[in-house]
């Protein structure tokens, strides 16, 4: 490809200065973000960067219309240019997956579960209501059906990891939708080795018997047996949905294959776009053919019209991901993760599992004497943006947690390799190891407030720096 950087230099600050000229301070905030984003070392492990091509492609009149319904059937008139950037964002993401159904409108992970779970119930609860008024679908039902209905659909249940072992909000936790519509039961890790017990998740579902049982995390620093987790949903006749928000971007890569690579054995697959996976902010599902009717039934029943402006970033994105080039990326965020994991294990740390194989590490902060809370903030001082997280059985809570996450595709987009990722390592155990609780008037140590020594975060932001200056974010765009 032609380096267009100059070209996109131009478009960009273009657009800029067109928008300054309605509202400055938005122009401004715009600018303002490129230059955080180039100036932090980004270790959250669910942030990226998209490219150039993508963020111009959100930016378009095919915002302008709406196109409710589905390809070649829209509730709206003249949606043919709709339907182009649908159909091909929905081809790639089938053929970059290699699955039978892609459904391409869910505006972000979330969405997509919702349009999954929808899917997954009007697909498969065998409802005596439904069976009663001999309707095909819950879109035939009358209102006055409903209540039983809803009755029906609450009784069903849903069984995914738990939050503390690095599970979803979406997972059938009760502050979400999720655990409001479906009775929930959650699965852990193994106490001692933090991994999944596919054995104990095996007897856990045998009793519980979930109509669906999700597979997939945020914050589990592992690789997922897909093959096991189908033999476990086979066993109790459950619907196997992952949810592979954050690990697409190692699918779409090829680094997760065989029994590690979810399509070939989920019944529905969905994902964000914008995590590991590089694109637009958003979200899409994956289907079998026989869940394909009840996905494509996502809007309007679940989701507000579809963003076409995002869904062609989607595909632009989603073109991205078929390259080779894509494919060293994704080889590369689990190798830097390892030497991350790597590097802090010499240096004294302990990670939740030992170690990772994906493209985060989970540090147990307690080990430094920390909360998740005090260390993510000691970090951040130090100009190294991490976030707190739970870990298995954490003694702190979700709020002040035990953990902090740190994750390699963002700064892996910008070129850091292993030896730069030792270098982070090295970086944050001397912020951990310097920092110290501040004491609460009870006499115990405090779980929000922390010292560090003198010029240790000044000295540690320097490094950074440092890095970031041999590591430019979008180099050649003169902004
Ligand atoms: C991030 C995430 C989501 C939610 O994605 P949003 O785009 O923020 O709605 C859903 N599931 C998992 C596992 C995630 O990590």
């Amino acid at each position: 490809m032609p380096d267009l950087t100059a070209t996109a230099s131009r478009a960009f600050s273009d657009a800029l200065t067109v928008i300054a000229s309605v509202e400055p301070r938005i122009s401004d905030a715009i600018r303002a973000e490129l230059a955080d984003q180039r100036g932090s070392l980004k270790l959250i492990a669910s942030e990226n960067y998209a490219s150039l091509a993508t963020l111009l492609t959100m930016g378009n009149w095919l915002s302008d219309k709406y196109a409710e319904g589905t390809i070649g059937h829209r509730f709206y008139a003249g949606c043919q240019n709709v339907d182009t950037v649908e159909s091909v964002a929905a081809e790639h993401a089938r053929e970059l997956f290699g699955a039978e159904y892609a459904y391409v409108q869910p505006h972000s992970g979330i969405d997509a579960n919702l349009v999954a779970y929808w899917a997954i119930l009007n697909a498969k609860v065998e409802s005596p209501t439904l069976q009663r008024l001999g309707a095909k679908t819950v879109n035939d039902l009358a209102e006055s059906d409903w209540e039983d209905l809803r009755a029906e659909f609450n009784r069903q249940r849903v069984m995914g990891m738990s939050l503390d072992a690095g599970g979803h909000l979406t997972h059938g936790f009760r502050h979400n939708i999720s655990g409001k519509m479906f009775a929930q039961h959650s699965y852990g890790t193994d106490p001692e080795s933090g991994l999944i017990d596919y054995d104990k998740l095996l007897a856990d579902a045998r009793e519980f018997k979930p109509l669906i049982l999700v597979a997939g995390y945020s914050a589990y620093p592992r690789r997922v047996n897909f093959a096991r987790m189908r033999e476990i949903a086979d066993a109790v006749g459950a619907v196997l949905f992952v949810d592979m928000a954050h690990f697409a971007g190692l699918v779409a890569g090829k680094v997760f294959t065989g029994e590690e690579n979810p399509i070939p054995y989920a019944d529905v697959v969905a994902t964000t776009t914008h995590k590991s996976l590089r694109g637009p902010r958003g979200g899409l599902v994956l289907a079998t053919k026989e869940f394909s009717d009840a996905v494509d039934k996502g809007c309007p029943m679940v989701l507000g019209g579809p963003l076409s402006n995002m869904m062609a970033a989607k595909a632009v994105a989603l073109a991205e991901a078929r390259t080779t080039a894509f494919q060293s990326y994704a080889q590369a965020v689990a190798d830097n993760a390892q030497a991350l994991a790597d590097g802090l294990l010499r240096r004294g740390a302990r990670l939740v599992t030992g170690g990772t194989d994906n493209h985060l590490v989970l540090i147990d902060t307690t080990t430094f004497g920390l909360t998740g809370r005090q260390a993510e903030s000691a970090l951040l001082e130090s100009g190294v943006v991490t976030n707190r997280n739970s870990i298995p059985a954490d003694p702190n809570g979700a709020w002040y947690t035990s953990g902090v996450r740190i994750g390699t595709p963002a700064l892996t987009s910008r070129g850091l390799g292993a030896d730069d990722f030792d270098e982070v390592a090295d970086m944050i155990v001397g912020v951990l190891t310097g920092a110290e609780p501040v004491t609460a008037s009870t006499g115990k140590p405090g779980k929000a407030k922390y010292t560090l020594p003198d010029g240790l975060a000044d000295r540690t932001r320097a490094r950074a720096e440092e890095l970031l200056d041999r590591f430019p974010l979008y180099p050649g765009l003169t902004l």
